[in-house]
């Protein structure tokens, strides 16, 4: 009976979230079949590069809202493993590096060795991408963003702090919440993803923040002695 509920809930809030996202979608597609439309009836031909480009950005605005909703609407039976933290820290900011030095941001780090996290490795690489790619877009004018991964009681705590543009207590509140975007060309899904794998790998998040001053996100995911 109770887990009945809980799956009607569920779909509740995926019919819920669907509908919200088919909404959102519809938006950039509608502004990508304008400009398109507008190549095709041959006005203002000069135009034509700048117009290909919005079409594109909106393009690919809207599969970056669809890629972020399957994400999060993935079943959430996984397996979950024992992995190795350094390697697995490494090869997440191995992708990041080209993103950091396209932003001027500096990368450091200080991983300590030997410690597993019971986790599923896919989903840890997504949260800890999501939130080092907000860390770097946080800094508009280049930075520096520090990873550290440390052990504490029956977790391993993963810190990600910025040097960017911070965040007010009401701001940090609306983490996680879907569309919440302050980007131009943000989904404002990145978030809900990360912070609903955490909760299934039986982790947590916090976040401290100071406007002006940069923002710090501990992620802390349980340890695992195999
Ligand atoms: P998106 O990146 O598409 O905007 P997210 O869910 O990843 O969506 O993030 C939501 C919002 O949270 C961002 O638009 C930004 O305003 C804020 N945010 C997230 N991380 C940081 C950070 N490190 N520093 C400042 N603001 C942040
Ligand atoms: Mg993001």
């Amino acid at each position: 009976m109770r887990l009945e509920m809980q799956r009607m809930e569920k779909l509740g809030v995926l019919g819920d979230l669907a509908a919200a996202i088919a909404h959102e979608v519809r938006h950039p597609m509608t502004v990508a079949s304008g400009f398109l439309q507008l190549i095709q009836e041959e006005k203002n031909p000069g135009d034509k590069r700048h117009y290909i480009t919005i079409a594109f950005d909106e393009l690919q605005r809207a599969e970056g809202i669809i890629t972020d909703y399957l994400a999060f609407a993935k079943p959430e039976i996984q397996e979950l493993e024992s992995v190795e933290v350094e390697e697995k820290t490494r090869q997440v900011l191995n992708l990041m590096s080209s993103y950091a030095l396209l932003h001027n941001v500096e990368l450091t780090n200080e991983i300590h060795a030997g410690m597993r996290v019971c986790a599923d490795a896919g989903k840890l690489d997504h949260v800890l991408m999501n939130v080092i790619k907000n860390g770097i877009e946080a800094m508009p004018d280049g930075g520096r963003l520090h990873i550290a991964a440390t052990r504490m009681q029956g977790y391993v705590e993963f810190l990600i702090e910025d040097t960017g543009v911070g965040m007010t207590m009401d701001e940090v509140a609306r983490l996680g919440n879907p569309f919440y975007t302050t980007k131009d060309k943000g989904t404002g899904l990145g978030l809900m993803v990360a912070y609903r794998y955490v909760e299934v790998m039986r982790g947590k998040i916090l976040v401290q923040s100071e406007k002006g001053k940069g923002t710090r996100f501990s992620i802390r995911i349980p340890i695992s002695d195999k």
